[in-house]
This record gives structure tokens, C-alpha cells and sequence, in this order.
């Protein structure tokens, strides 16, 4: 594995790889690397020749209240993993070497970004959405795999690809989670103990709101009634930030379920903003899964 922090040498590879035939795929990260992240390399590195990771802690993502300087890292261990997941390129440049002093081009989705998280991080989408368009530029994927616990992210992410015309196959992979069902996050190190020992309730409030759906409940006013209540009781040390159910590509709110619909939310521990969602098929019976 190659470790590269300038851009145009990226550029360089990718292309000349290219130019050989080879089928690359990338997988944007911030590092911090956890099973959730591993997926994503090892399925790119099924897909494809060659496997290009990006470790960059994005500044333009990041609001000015928000943890930037204290986001967690370890680049040392980080590298040892993606090694032992087959990958060719380590990216990892310095924010000056992506973002000229002068920088001033923006990619945005506002219609997309507007929601869900973008109602507290009004910026962050735009940040998201730059800097993949620019490492989609740097690296030349032929595939770019992301994980599906940031739906927003790859509902927005797919549609600058189609929007732009960018060749690129955008994959979303399934959320991986801890044994107790809490969505692995790089941020689940800022919880207190009592606050893990909670967080996974997260994730059972919105299997409670796919139960209710699937016993015939369909406003969505009363699910997100029912909700909050569940995490009042199970989850207190969490500040509700939204719970929504929004149509799973347009992400505009449902009122009444009549198809698939996404239940996403974010909840505000101390340190640690959670965010989760569920796909719910109201037409599916309750599975064997269900257990809360
Ligand atoms: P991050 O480093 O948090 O920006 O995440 C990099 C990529 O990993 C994004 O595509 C995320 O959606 C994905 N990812 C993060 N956590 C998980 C998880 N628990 N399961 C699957 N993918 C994840």
C-alpha cells in the first residue's frame, strides 16, 4: 500500500491505471477507522483492480461550533487496517493541499441537504458534497462506496453523480453495528459509559416506529409521538436534534405512510451528535429481527 498526500500525484495514478484497463474504486473516509469502514473496503476491493481509500478530516463539513479539532484520529493505526484490507492507495492530504487559500467553488444540493441533519449543520452538505465531487475528480472511480448509516450523505452524493454526469457507480452498503445494535460511529468515542449503555435505543425507537407501522399505524405525527416517548424513557441522557419519516429519494417529510419510508434521527448526547435511520416497508410482515 502506497501512502499519498499530494493530489496530483493521485490524480497521476488513477489515470494511469485507468489508461491500463484497470477498474479502480474509492471510498471517501475521515479516518478513525471501524468495522463500518472496513466493509466498504473490502466489498471495493471485491469489485475492483485497484482499491483507493481517503482519509481527510474535511474542515468544510464542519461548522464553526462543531469538532473539528477534536474529531478522533489515529493515522498510524488507521494505515495498519486499510493494509490488511487490500488497499492500494492511502490518500491522505493536508487540508491546504485540498482547499487553496482562495478557494471558492462550491457543489451544493440544497433541495436534498435542506433537511434531516442540514436544519442543525446548514453547511455541511455543501462540504460533503465538494469534497467528494473533487476527490470523484482526483481519483476516477469507476466505483465509490458509501456507507448507508449517512443516508442523507449518499442520497446527495448520488444525485451530484447523476446531476453532473460524473462516471461514476455510486454503492451504498448496509449499516454495521455493535452487538447491542448501535450503529458503529468514529464519534461513538465521545459517549460516557451510561451514555452507551443508552445509545442503542437509538436504533429500537425506530424499530418501534417500523412495529407500529406494521401493526397498520400510518401518521406519521402519532409515530413521532410514540418515538420521542420511547426515548424519553430509554434514552434521556439523548437531546431528540430531529426524528423524521421522509420519502427514502426525495427526503421530503410523510405525512401518511402509503410506501417506503425512511424513519431517520439524529440525538445530542454530551459530546456526541448519534444519527441512525430505518427503511420501512409498510407492506413487509413483521420479521424475526424485530426483537427490542
Ligand atoms: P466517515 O469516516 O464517518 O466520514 O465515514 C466514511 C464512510 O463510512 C461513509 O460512507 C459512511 O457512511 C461510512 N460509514 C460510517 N459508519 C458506518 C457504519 N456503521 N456502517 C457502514 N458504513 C459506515
Amino acid at each position: 500500500m502506497d501512502i499519498v498526500t499530494v493530489p496530483s500525484e493521485l490524480q497521476a495514478r488513477c489515470l494511469a491505471w485507468r489508461a491500463e484497463g484497470l477498474r479502480l474504486a474509492l471510498v471517501p473516509t475521515m479516518g478513525f477507522f471501524h468495522a463500518g469502514h472496513t466493509s466498504l473496503m473490502r466489498e471495493g476491493r471485491k469489485r475492483a483492480d485497484r482499491l483507493v481509500v481517503s482519509l481527510f478530516v474535511n474542515p468544510a463539513q464542519f461548522g464553526p461550533e462543531e469538532d473539528l479539532d477534536r474529531y478522533p484520529r489515529d493515522p498510524e493505526r488507521d494505515a495498519r487496517t486499510a493494509e490488511g484490507c487490500g488497499v492500494d492507495i492511502l490518500f491522505m492530504p493536508a487540508p491546504e493541499a485540498m482547499y487553496a487559500a482562495d478557494h471558492a467553488t462550491w457543489v451544493e444540493v440544497p433541495e436534498l441537504a435542506a433537511p434531516l441533519c442540514g436544519r442543525s449543520r446548514p453547511t455541511h452538505f455543501r462540504g460533503v458534497a465538494t469534497v467528494v465531487t473533487k476527490l470523484f475528480l482526483l481519483a476516477q472511480p469507476h466505483l465509490a462506496l458509501f456507507g448507508r448509516k449517512d443516508w442523507q450523505q449518499l442520497t446527495i452524493i448520488r444525485r451530484l453523480a447523476r446531476d453532473l454526469a460524473i462516471p461514476v457507480e455510486v454503492l451504498g452498503l448496509p449499516t454495521v453495528r455493535e452487538e447491542d445494535g448501535l450503529a458503529m460511529s468514529s464519534r461513538n468515542a465521545y459517549l460516557s459509559p451510561e451514555e452507551r449503555r443508552q445509545a442503542p435505543h437509538i436504533r429500537k425507537g425506530l424499530l418501534f416506529a417500523r412495529k407500529l407501522i406494521q401493526e397498520g399505524a400510518r401518521e406519521t405525527s402519532l409515530l413521532d409521538a410514540a418515538v420521542r416517548e420511547y426515548w424519553a424513557q430509554h434514552f434521556p441522557l439523548g437531546r431528540v436534534d430531529y426524528l423524521s419519516f421522509v420519502h427514502p429519494e426525495t427526503l421530503r417529510a410523510v405525512e401518511h405512510v402509503r410506501g417506503p419510508v425512511l424513519a431517520a434521527a439524529a440525538l445530542q448526547a454530551q459530546k456526541a451528535r448519534l444519527i441512525d435511520n430505518l427503511l420501512i416497508d409498510p407492506g413487509c410482515t413483521v420479521q424475526s429481527d424485530l426483537a427490542l
